[in-house]
């Protein structure tokens, strides 16, 4: 066997943590065990039958074949008319490119934008695969971090303050992976003005758009003014609010040089998204919506179950997360690294949640609560006996 060694792009990166204890926790399950798994994002309802339906209808009809690299002219009309309904952005197909899920489209826009030299503004807590998104794309990621008092927020100021010469992209996740935070729309105005006055381009990455609390309301940053407009690329997917994780579906749209770049890249990559699922994406979109909603209002319910059981552990906190299915916890107290904590935890009394480390931040740890209330529940009587043995 010739000597292996690896691309250095390859090993400059680590393995998705959230996958890791993911993983951890299932093959965990496999053996018998009684595992609370809190670890994965990803809604446990099953896909709304009317989008399995068109899929099942397309497979049927023979779209098994190749298609366009961009996608099927019918999802990307639907993906802009919907950036149109929902979000107030004027795309036309042209600028939409459908893609294997969120990530992939954010790994494209990543190898199509970024390149040595440039840096990438990411404020933390942040989504785990960001930086190492721009890292194999040879750029710099600039981690900006933020704390429980700006509500895991990043500041217009300290945006302003990152920003240098070589400062080529911003990312902004709201609602936010892994905090739950919502941006306000005064918020988004302020660090539009920021995005413009500097003259950077900002990705929004939209995919908790749909799961929202307590009236948050979500307002992407490329309806804030034309100019606004100018500097925006939205990635997008249909993982979350229609439950369709394994289907990978996702899209991005801004500029068509930068989406005919993207579609480049995913011809020599990929190809086209499998075209059964692209139908079920449609119906998705153009069918009812009350699916949404539905899921929304048991997360919801959830949500407030949990935040009460972990306000009541001596010992952790949290602030309330007006998005997304995540609580952010601060185990700070607790004087143990995150990584350890997660992992005693597991170990000990089999739950699995996921350390702030895999975040880019110390002292916190994710828990992700889409999942059945029964588990909740025992899974936070299990935190709690673990916590007071630790304290
Ligand atoms: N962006 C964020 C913030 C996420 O949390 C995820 C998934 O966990 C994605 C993008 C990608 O989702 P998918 O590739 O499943 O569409």
């Amino acid at each position: 066997m010739p000597q292996l060694k690896l691309a250095e792009r390859v090993t400059r990166i680590n393995p998705s943590m959230t996958l890791v204890i993911s993983a951890k926790a299932k093959a965990m399950k496999a053996e018998g065990l009684d595992v609370c798994s809190f670890s994965a994002g990803e809604p446990d309802f099953d896909t709304p039958d009317h989008i399995k339906a068109a899929a099942k209808q397309a497979l049927d009809e023979g779209k098994t074949r190749y298609g366009p690299t961009a996608g099927e002219p019918a999802l990307r009309q639907a993906i802009a008319n919907k950036l149109h309904r929902d979000n107030h952005l004027d795309y036309s197909p042209d600028n939409v490119i459908v893609t294997n899920g969120g990530k992939h489209s954010l790994y494209g826009l990543m190898n199509a934008l970024i390149e040595p030299g440039d840096e990438v503004i990411i404020p933390a807590p942040y989504w785990v695969s960001y930086p190492e998104m721009v890292t194999v794309a040879g750029g710099t990621p600039v981690i900006v971090n933020t704390t429980a008092d700006t509500d895991y927020k990043i500041t217009p100021d300290r945006l302003r303050e990152a920003i240098t010469p070589r400062t080529k992209l911003f990312v902004l996740n709201s609602p936010s992976n892994p905090t739950g935070m919502v941006y306000s729309p005064e918020e988004i105005k302020a660090l539009a003005q920021v995005v413009i006055e500097a003259d950077i381009w900002v990705v929004s990455d939209e995919i908790y758009e749909k799961i929202l609390y307590d009236g948050a309301t979500h307002l992407s940053i490329g309806a804030v003014s034309p100019e606004a407009f100018e500097h925006t690329i939205i990635s997008n997917g249909f993982a979350k609010a229609y439950s369709m994780t394994g289907w990978r579906v996702g899209y991005l749209a801004g500029p068509s040089e930068l989406i005919q770049a993207v579609s480049k890249l995913q011809s020599h990559a990929t190809s086209n998204v499998c075209t059964f699922a692209q139908y079920g994406a449609i119906a998705a979109l153009e069918g009812p919506q009350d699916c949404v909603e539905i899921m929304r209002q048991a997360f919801a319910k959830r949500r407030l179950a949990i935040i009460e059981r972990v306000r009541a552990i001596p010992g952790l906190s949290c602030s309330e997360p007006q998005g997304a299915f995540y609580l952010y916890i601060d185990i700070s107290k607790l004087e143990m690294p995150s990584l350890d904590f997660c992992s005693q935890l597991l170990d000990e009394k089999h739950v699995a949640i996921i350390p702030g480390k895999a975040f880019g931040s110390e002292g916190t740890a994710r828990i992700s609560y889409a999942t059945d209330m029964d588990t909740i529940l025992r899974g936070m009587d299990r935190l709690e006996a673990f916590v007071k043995a630790h304290s």
